[in-house]
């Protein structure tokens, strides 16, 4: 579900029912099932085909992440970063 059909998921159905369909996906690097506060963070599954020169080359990568480990990840990529990636802090 993308965010626009889990927007209009939310008007149409319940709290339960949100809890139960945002159940459905399960965080790849936790292995946690996701909450409606996961749901919230919108397209945050991320479906990668990688080309050469990539180690990786022809690999499809499929990472769906709930919201702790989405920030463990940006925390770990925005710390390597030589320039801030950080273009809008949204302030
Ligand atoms: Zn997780």
């Amino acid at each position: 579900m993308n965010d626009r059909e889990w927007a209009d998921f939310l008007k149409t159905h319940g709290k339960e029912e949100w809890e139960r369909e945002a159940a459905k996906t399960v965080c790849t690097m936790c292995g946690k099932p996701f909450s409606s506060w996961d749901m919230n963070l919108g397209n945050n599954r991320y479906d990668i085909f990688v080309g050469y020169p990539s180690r990786h080359d022809l690999e499809r990568i499929q990472i769906k992440l709930c919201a702790d480990c989405f920030d463990k990840v940006l925390d770990t990529i925005i710390s390597m970063c030589k320039t801030n990636p950080v273009v809008d802090d949204g302030l």
